[in-house]
């Protein structure tokens, strides 16, 4: 048998990973190149940075291809890997489990999740590595109430990490794992890169093949079976092409940062995200965003010296992408959570000494994009929606019924594990 996985992120390199354990003879599509981390010293662009040379957060592309950025109508910035690992490669690494959502409507992952614990890598001992000011952020977070949990990494060799602070930019050191280890070296396993598929061919009422854009040339790839896993903004757009409709219920889980200035923060030289506060639709976390640092004019100072605590939120299924338009409005109701996460920060950092007037917000982004397949009670044992021929799956966040507005890697592979042993079951 032969399949085709489309996209090599967590998703796309899982359930590769898994057909070819079944005997399948696989061939993993990939529109990006392999993965090489942001090669320059951030401290180099300073003069630029301070010129105000760095107008669009999407020039970032020009330095590093890997990171692709989409705008949303209303400015909102939209972060995805476009490589070999996929948005792993930029995560910071984060290995929670977070299935509340699917459980609900009875997706049971409990074998999957315990699989992916010998399978994947991942530690809680980097605490060693935290500074002064991180332990200090850790305790006022206990005082506060806020239950903070020292974060799980997935970390191939945490000796290895020299929380250099920027994981988002890529593990330049080999102390992070991402999704590519997953298929390295596995036989049976064919990635080709520069390949862009367009669409899925159904003939028949099946899945035949894919049409693909290699360069300038379009050609056909045949296929037995088909497995999506472009991410939750790609996915969409090859099924919409193929002729399946898909659902304007993307949610993104967007991110805002509280900032203050703090002389020798050192933020930017610190494991992101060490420890994560989990509140009803947010979670609060310590983290120096560079894509604020670099395009907000509100974060012109030295690196070293800005203090930042994250929001990320689970925001309402409301937006689509056609791979042009990416329509994501935030509600009144996104809002509301939103505000009241920055009142919690402003707690945080006035315990900290910082007035509210000192701070700062940084650039409204998101980089966790689902929800435009949404599985169903109806769906919970098959993860196959009924629009889908019977050979062609999805396998990433695209099949999640909600936002988790936490980092949904671990929950991704897990699903993919699921759905592609049931593609060929
Ligand atoms: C800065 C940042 C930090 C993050 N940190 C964490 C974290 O710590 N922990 C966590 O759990 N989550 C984190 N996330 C989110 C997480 O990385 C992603 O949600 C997850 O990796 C998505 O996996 P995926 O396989 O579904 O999609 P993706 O990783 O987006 O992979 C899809 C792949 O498909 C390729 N592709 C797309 N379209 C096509 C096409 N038409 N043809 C061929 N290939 C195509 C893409 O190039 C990409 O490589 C972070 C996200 C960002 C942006």
């Amino acid at each position: 048998m032969k399949a085709i996985v489309v996209g090599s992120g967590a998703g796309g390199c899982m359930a590769a990973k898994e057909l070819a354990a079944q005997g399948v003879d696989v061939t993993l599509l990939e529109s990006g190149r392999a993965f090489k981390p942001f090669s320059f010293k951030t401290e180099s662009f300073e003069p630029m940075r301070q010129a105000g040379l760095f107008l669009d957060e999407r020039m970032i592309q020009m330095l590093f291809p890997e990171m692709r950025i989409d705008k949303a109508q209303d400015g909102m910035v939209h972060v995805i890997g476009r490589c070999v690992g996929g948005t792993t490669a930029l995560a910071t690494g984060n290995a929670l489990r977070y299935d509340r959502f699917l459980a609900d409507i009875g997706v049971d992952l409990d074998a999957e999740f315990a699989e992916l614990e010998g399978e994947v890598p991942q530690s809680t001992g980097h605490r060693g590595n935290w500074s002064p000011l991180t332990e200090r952020l850790f305790s006022v977070f206990e005082d506060l109430g806020l239950e903070p949990q020292v974060t799980p990494k997935f970390m191939e060799d945490p000796a290895r990490c020299v929380a250099c602070g920027k994981c988002v930019l890529g593990c330049k050191f080999g102390a992070k794992w991402t999704a590519d280890k997953l298929i390295e070296g596995v036989p049976g396993i064919t990635v080709e890169t520069g390949v862009t598929v367009q669409q899925v061919v159904i003939e028949g009422g099946r899945a035949t093949g894919v049409v693909v854009k290699r360069g300038f040339a379009t050609e056909m790839l045949p296929a037995d079976t088909v497995i999506v896993a472009a991410g939750g903004l790609g996915t969409p757009v090859i099924l919409e092409a193929s002729g399946i409709p898909t659902s304007p219920t993307l949610f993104v889980d967007p991110v805002l940062c509280v900032a203050a200035k703090w002389e020798g923060a050192s933020l930017d030289r610190q494991l992101p995200m060490p420890f994560v506060s989990e509140q009803p639709d947010y979670i609060l976390s310590p983290y120096f965003d560079w894509l604020s640092f670099f395009f907000n004019k509100g974060w012109r100072m030295p690196q070293g010296d800005i203090m930042s605590i994250m929001i990320k939120m689970a925001d309402a299924s409301v937006g689509s992408y056609d791979g042009k338009t990416l329509d994501k409005p935030l509600l009144d109701s996104d809002w509301e959570i939103i505000a009241g996460a920055v009142d919690v920060s402003h707690d945080i950092l006035e315990a900290m000494g910082i007035p509210r007037e000192k701070t700062f917000f940084g650039t409204l982004n998101a980089g966790h994009p689902g929800g435009c397949l949404p599985l169903t009670e109806a769906e919970a044992e098959t993860l196959h929606n009924p629009a889908l021929p019977p050979n062609l799956y999805v396998a990433d966040a695209s099949l999640f019924p909600r936002s988790m507005g936490n980092p949904p890697i671990l929950t991704i592979m897990a699903l993919a594990k699921k759905a592609a042993r049931l593609a060929v079951s």
